[in-house]
C-alpha cells in the first residue's frame, strides 16, 4: 500500500470519517477514489443543505431547488458510473422543510450568524493542526422564550442573563445522540464550539443544539408502536406493565385507549454545552485523530466484516486479499 500523506486544513467530515473507517478515508481522500454506490439518502441530505443555506425563504421555490438539484446530482453521478441506490421520498423532503421554517426557534430567536466559514489550529503539544469550519446557525432568544419554547430543558443549566444565545447544527438524518454523555462527547459539536470561540469569531454561544430535520416527519401510522403484543397486534394501555408516556401530550395517557391516536417523533433538539472550562480541553480530545491522520495511518477496522453500506467494500476486499495494486 502506498503511504500517502494528508496535507492541508482539516474539516469536520475528515474527523469523522477517519473515526467511522480509516481505511475508507484513504480510498476517500488519499487515492480519491470515487464510491461506487452512492445512496439517494446522501445526495437528498446535500441538497437539503444547500438550499437551506440559500436566503430563499418559499417553500415551494425551496422543494423545486431541492428537486432540480437532486436530479441534477443523479444524472452527475450516473454520469460517473455510480450508481445511484434508494427511492426518492418527496412527501418527507417536504415535512422535514416545513418543520425547519415553522420551527420556534426560527420564529422567536433572531438569527445572528449563519453557516460562515471559519479556521483555527489546535496544539496540544509541539505539532500545530489547522482545522476549517462552518459556523452552523447561531441564534439570540430572550430567557423567557426560550423556558415557554422548551419547558422541559432543565432551567438550572441556563445562565444568569436576559439572553440566551444558541448554537444549533442541523442535521438531516435519524438522530444518534441522545443521551446526556452522547452530546458532551459529541465530536462535531466540540469541533464547532472550539472554532467558533477560538476563530475571528470569538463566540461562545451558552448551549449547543444539534437539530434533526427527519423529527418534523410524522409517523405513516401514528400508533404507539410498543403497545404490540408479540405478533404485532396492537393491545390496550391497561395491560401494558410500563406506563406510555407517549400520549396525546407527552404525559402519562390516563385512558384507556386501545392504542394512541398522537405519537410524536424524537425531540427535534438536543441541547448541551461546552463551557470555556471544557473548551480549553478539546485540542487534546482532537489531537489523537489528527496526529493518526498525518502519520499515515489508515488501518482496516480490524477483524471486522463490514455488512453495512460502504462504498469502498469491493476495493476494500480486494486489498484484503492482495489483489491490489
Ligand atoms: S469495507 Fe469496511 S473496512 Fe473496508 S473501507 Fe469500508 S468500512 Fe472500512
Amino acid at each position: 500500500m502506498k503511504r500517502l500523506r494528508f496535507d492541508g486544513f482539516f474539516t469536520i467530515y475528515h474527523l469523522l470519517d477517519y473515526l467511522d473507517c480509516p481505511k475508507k478515508f484513504y480510498f476517500r481522500y488519499l487515492l480519491k477514489i470515487p464510491e461506487k454506490r452512492i445512496s439517494l439518502s446522501a445526495i437528498t441530505k446535500k441538497a437539503i443543505m444547500n438550499a437551506l443555506n440559500q436566503s430563499e425563504k418559499d417553500i415551494s421555490s425551496i422543494l423545486k431547488q431541492i428537486k432540480s438539484q437532486i436530479e441534477v446530482m443523479i444524472s452527475s453521478y450516473r454520469e460517473k458510473n455510480i450508481d445511484v441506490i434508494g427511492e426518492l421520498d418527496l412527501k418527507s423532503i417536504e415535512y422535514m422543510i416545513e418543520g425547519y421554517f415553522s420551527d420556534p426557534l426560527l420564529r422567536y430567536g433572531k438569527l445572528i450568524i449563519k453557516n460562515e466559514p471559519f479556521t483555527f489550529s489546535i496544539r496540544p503539544g509541539k505539532k500545530r493542526y489547522w482545522l476549517k469550519g462552518k459556523s452552523g446557525e447561531v441564534f439570540l432568544i430572550s430567557k423567557k422564550d426560550f423556558i415557554y419554547l422548551f419547558p422541559n430543558f432543565d432551567i438550572n443549566m441556563l445562565p444568569n442573563k436576559d439572553e440566551i444565545m444558541i448554537h444549533r447544527i442541523v442535521k438531516t438524518g435519524v438522530k444518534k445522540a441522545t443521551s446526556k454523555i452522547e452530546l458532551a462527547i459529541n465530536e462535531e459539536i466540540s469541533f464547532n464550539a472550539y472554532g467558533l470561540a477560538f476563530s475571528d469569531k470569538k463566540i461562545v454561544p451558552d448551549l449547543h443544539a444539534l437539530y434533526f430535520l427527519y423529527d418534523h416527519i410524522p409517523y405513516k401510522d401514528d400508533r404507539g408502536i410498543y403497545l404490540k403484543d408479540k405478533n404485532g397486534n396492537y393491545i390496550p394501555c391497561d395491560i401494558v406493565k410500563v406506563p406510555c408516556k407517549i400520549g396525546k401530550k407527552g404525559e402519562i395517557c390516563k385512558g384507556k385507549k386501545s392504542y394512541c391516536t398522537k405519537q410524536k417523533r424524537g425531540n427535534v433538539y438536543y441541547f448541551t454545552t461546552r463551557d470555556i472550562k471544557r473548551l480549553k480541553h478539546i485540542p487534546r480530545e482532537m489531537m489523537e485523530i489528527c496526529a493518526s491522520i498525518r502519520k499515515a495511518d489508515y488501518p482496516r477496522r480490524a477483524g471486522i466484516l463490514c455488512f453495512g453500506y460502504c462504498g469502498y467494500k469491493d476495493i476494500c476486499f480486494k486489498e484484503a486479499m492482495g489483489d491490489f495494486p
